[in-house]
């Protein structure tokens, strides 16, 4: 088979087997070449042991972080390549890490101790493979299979549960039934597994192309570390606007929403808050009443328990609370909204409102889609004209306010939101020196509001 093997790694390949070991590309990067995409980084396994091969690379820049585990990173062409001794894995007492490695002479050892075929095979540099669990055929059929006996793969390691999950929605394969059957009735060894590492996962899952399906399929497993999630997916809406049940409500939204993390989250847990806010009329239509801002609380909780940064959390937080504000097309509701929440939560709160659309019965929601459509473009518009929407952009500053006779301390920055008001609302210019009069002036700025 031809390959196009990155340099640093050939070269690699290449030291280490003139320097008598065996070496091989493995994992990632060979099942991303046999899938026909570009390796985002390249493994390499070999018979070395870890001082050997830090001689064979004596003189080039190495790092030894990950030596107890036998892997070393060489630095070559700028990039890093870990090279990692043949080894097999102790037992697993905690479900999380083994308890010792050994290092061993034989590739198919180590291939052993992988998680999934697709990851567990291994390519020369003449590009032949070794492959003893089958992978190639698998990832043929695109499915992901345990090597080995699934339930006894996930009870070691707990994050597999996670990562068998990620590639089925960025890959778009199958898991296999034994294995799927092992994810579920494994689920509970979750809890094992450290927040961040849950986190890592679930990120990049949701960022797949076919995260609506895993979500769909594997609910309980999200359910073990986002138990707020059970009422969610359960839910009954009995309302003319729904087609769908919260949860298929919310897959439908997700699948909807392009593939970035912020959107992604936000709309998984828009409706979090649903099923805690749930009435039925006396004509038996479900009603959600406040439901915003107990799913914006809620989320809030969750995405502090799973250890998001304080920048993700609060983005996606506001996003959900004003979920369903309604934004009038019109200039000066579009400013006022810009204002408050910045253009780039501003943007992105329309695409969960545009995608919170699409997982609505569509002939009663398309109006409000072209409404959106046309708010984004007139949000566009406004910023594009330079007009002012924020305090950054207002004719006039403090030292303004402070020069026409308001002391320095709050009161100069509660003055110039309320110019700023009456600017974005269109009642005013944004013009310095009708800025500066109404500053001057015995009513001061807040005449009219
Ligand atoms: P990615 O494209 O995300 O890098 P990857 O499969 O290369 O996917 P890595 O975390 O880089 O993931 O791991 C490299 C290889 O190490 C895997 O292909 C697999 O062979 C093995 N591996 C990683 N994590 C585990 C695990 N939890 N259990 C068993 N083997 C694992
Ligand atoms: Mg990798």
């Amino acid at each position: 088979m031809k390959v196009d093997i990155a340099s640093g790694a050939r070269h690699i390949l290449q030291t280490l087997n003139g320097a008598g070991f065996d070496a091989y590309l493995v994992g990632g990067c060979v099942r991303d070449l046999l899938r026909g995409v570009e390796p985002h980084d390249w493994d390499i396994c070999s018979s070395a042991r870890p001082e050997e091969t830090e001689a064979c690379f004596a003189g080039q820049r190495i790092i030894e972080t990950g030596l107890k585990h036998g892997t070393i990173t060489v630095l070559g062409d700028g990039e890093p390549y870990e090279i990692t001794t043949y080894r097999t894995e102790g037992p697993y007492s905690d479900s999380r890490r083994p308890d010792f490695v050994k290092f061993v002479s034989s590739l198919e050892a180590d291939l052993t101790r992988r998680d999934f075929t697709m990851n567990a095979i291994a390519m020369n540099l003449e590009g032949e493979l070794r492959d003893p669990f089958g992978g190639a055929e698998d990832i043929k059929a695109g499915l992901i299979r345990c090597v080995g006996e699934p339930a006894h793969r996930f009870r070691e390691d707990g994050l597999r549960v996670m990562r068998a999950l990620r590639f089925g929605a960025v890959f778009g394969y199958e898991i296999e039934e034994k294995t799927a059957r092992a994810i579920h009735q494994n689920r509970h060894i979750l809890q094992h597994v450290a927040a961040e590492r849950i986190n890592a996962e679930l990120c990049k899952l949701l960022a797949g192309e076919k995260a609506g399906d895993i979500l769909r399929q594997y609910s309980d497993v999200l359910c073990q570390f986002w138990p707020e999630l059970g009422p969610l997916v359960t839910l009954e809406q009995n309302n003319p606007w729904h087609c769908w049940g919260g949860w298929e409500h919310t897959i439908h939204t997700v699948e909807a929403a392009s593939p970035e993390l912020i959107l992604r989250l936000a709309i998984l847990l828009h409706d979090i808050g649903k099923p805690a806010c749930k009435s039925t009329d006396e004509k038996g239509i479900d009603h959600f009443y406040g439901h915003p801002a107990v799913s914006a609380k809620l989320a809030g909780k969750m995405l502090r328990k799973l250890k998001f940064d304080n920048r993700t959390r609060e983005r996606v937080v506001t996003l959900v609370e004003h979920h369903d504000i309604q934004i009038p097309c019109r200039d000066r509701s579009i400013r006022k909204w810009l204002g408050r929440l910045g253009p780039e939560t501003f943007f992105q709160l329309l695409e969960v409102k545009r995608a919170d659309g699409m997982g609505h019965s569509y002939e009663l929601v398309k109006n409000r889609l072209t409404q959106l459509e046309k708010t984004k473009t007139k949000a566009e518009e406004i910023i594009a004209q330079g007009q002012c929407f924020s305090l950054k952009g207002l004719a006039v500053n403090g030292r303004d306010v402070i020069a026409a006779g308001t002391a320095p301390g709050p009161d100069v920055g509660q003055t110039l939101n309320k110019l700023l008001e009456r600017v974005a609302g269109g009642e005013v210019p944004n013009e310095r020196e009708v800025l500066l009069r109404l500053l001057r002036s015995d009513d001061g700025p807040s005449v009219g509001m």
